[in-house]
């Protein structure tokens, strides 16, 4: 397993691919180092004797300890210690981990290329192996950029004006593809060495030039990472974890990339792109069983501790708005360990999530965050949006002023009242919220997904006969 030391060193030698704001940046710029810190976290994580099993797992293939990110999962444990894992990292980031983007790819791609070689005799699983071996060797970071610009959304791929709209291959050569295009909102891609690529959508026949995965280096030939950066505003003063952290985003453009053959996991068959762009969402899915909540748990802490602060904790409809926060944060979770225990070996010996409780857990998930959100907000009361910027609390003309008056409960100290409203204009009323509160509702697939997800896989009919059995109508009756 690498150290953090080691992966930012590692970054700092790739080539200068990244534009910000008008700017080409190389990784060692400061602005990207509080987005890093989150993923170098992970790193962090896995030579701590707490995290051990839980942010460490075995490789199947090689038997050594590798970080739990390149993992595949091999049991329903590995499921459950994934979720865990993702759970408590986020706590310590204060939102999320953006890790999970590689072993979620990483797991679908097993999946995919093993039952695209038994149907149609390629040697895509062969090739993944040899680059999961290196993967985990060298303790890679990988983005999955799955989402396509998608041009209008009410047509297919091959219908498009601009048939780039959708990443494809523009070439088959003797030692590889060439493809076009470009994929949006790639979190942490700015600083995983690795990026793998997996169709958007199901694809129809005549769609194989967009049925098409693979990897490569975050800084390949003809790779531009157009990039939006996210971080918590720096403090000089009230030093603290979550002021440490960041994010970013790029929206990653494909020049006519070249692929050699070894890194091909998927060229034309459609049927399985379908299937690798839904396998993809479903592992995420299950990875929001993990990060979700320990955004509901933020949120929850925030709430009770700004009641405590502000001495209304005992006021009831703050003790329901706690209750509902509870309620949606824990049924996620529950959502998830049901999910592994529900799982299914593939062929391939790695372990899916049952699609249902992925589903109905990152719905749920999406379609509470706006409220959990509205109850901090609620029960914060409007100092965290206009709180004075932080050289004013140290300033000799003004500290006096804020220290008076900023106080509520009187056993709390200025300094500590002054800490926790930060935090929350962070969590609330900084760059990185709104970034975040999108990532939370979009990120695996908006809540519309899921519902199509359910929708698809649900079965109805038992509770159609069930009920007909309840009224007295007979399964066989051709009139019921
Ligand atoms: C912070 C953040 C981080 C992300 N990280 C990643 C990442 O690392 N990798 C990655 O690949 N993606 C990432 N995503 C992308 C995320 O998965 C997408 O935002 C999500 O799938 C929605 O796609 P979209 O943004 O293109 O929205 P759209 O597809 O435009 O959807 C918007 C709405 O339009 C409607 N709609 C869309 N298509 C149709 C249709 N055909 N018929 C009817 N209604 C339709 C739906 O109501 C939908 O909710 C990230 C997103 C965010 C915000």
């Amino acid at each position: 397993m690498k150290t953090a030391e080691e992966y930012r060193k590692q970054l700092y030698g790739m080539r200068a691919n990244i534009h910000v704001g008008g700017e080409r940046l190389s990784r060692d710029d400061p602005r990207l180092i509080q987005p890093i810190n989150v993923v170098a976290s992970t790193f962090d994580a896995a030579q701590e004797p707490e995290f051990e099993g839980v942010a460490t797992a075995t490789s199947h293939l090689s038997g050594e300890k590798i970080n739990r990110f390149c993992n595949i999962h091999c049991s329903v444990e590995d499921l459950l210690h994934k979720q865990r894992m993702t759970r408590m990292l986020c706590h310590r980031a204060g939102g999320c981990i953006q890790r999970c983007m590689g072993i979620d790819a990483t797991n679908a791609l097993s999946v995919i290329t093993y039952d695209t070689d038994q149907k149609y005799g390629t040697e895509y699983h062969k090739r993944f192996l040899t680059f999961l071996e290196y993967f985990q060797k060298e303790d890679i970071v990988a983005n999955c950029a799955q989402t396509d610009g998608k041009g209008d959304r009410s047509k297919r791929p091959h219908e498009q004006v601009d048939p780039d709209l959708y990443l494809r291959i523009v070439e088959r050569k003797s030692d590889g593809i060439v493809v076009r295009g470009s994929k949006w909102h790639n979190t942490m891609a700015p600083y995983a060495q690795e990026i793998i690529v997996v169709p958007t959508r199901s694809l129809t026949k005549e769609e194989s030039d967009w049925a098409v995965a693979f990897a490569v280096p975050g800084d390949a030939e003809g790779v531009h990472q157009i990039v939006r950066l996210a971080s918590m505003r720096p403090r000089k003063h009230l030093k603290a974890p979550i002021a440490t952290f960041g994010d970013a985003e790029s929206f990653t453009v494909f020049d006519n990339v070249f692929v050699p053959w070894q890194r091909v996991f998927l060229c034309g068959e459609t049927d399985m792109g379908g299937r690798l762009a839904l396998q993809f969402a479903e592992f995420h899915r299950h990875s929001y069983t993990g990060c979700k909540p320990s955004i509901s748990d933020i949120i929850m802490g925030a709430t009770a501790l700004a009641a405590e602060y502000n001495g209304v904790q005992n006021a009831q409809h703050i003790r329901m708005k706690l209750a509902h926060l509870i309620g949606v944060g824990e049924l996620v979770n529950a959502a998830g360990i049901a999910a592994a225990y529900h799982s299914t070996k593939t062929p391939s010996g790695t372990y899916i999530p049952n699609s249902i409780f992925v589903n109905v857990g990152r719905r749920l998930a999406g379609e509470n965050i706006f409220h959990e959100w509205e109850i901090l907000c609620d029960v914060a009361g409007g100092v965290y949006a206009t709180l004075p910027f932080e050289e004013d609390w140290y300033s000799e003309d003004t500290r006096k002023y804020l220290e008076k008056y900023i106080m509520r409960n009187p056993r709390v100290s200025a300094e500590n009242q002054h800490r926790l409203f930060r935090l929350i204009s962070d969590l609330l009323a900084s760059h990185w919220s709104g970034v975040e509160l999108a990532g939370q509702y979009h990120g695996g697939g908006s809540p519309i997904m899921e519902t199509i997800g359910l929708l698809r896989d649900y079965d109805l009919r038992p509770k159609v006969d069930l009920v007909k059995y309840l009224a007295g109508i007979s399964l066989d009756d051709p009139q019921g």
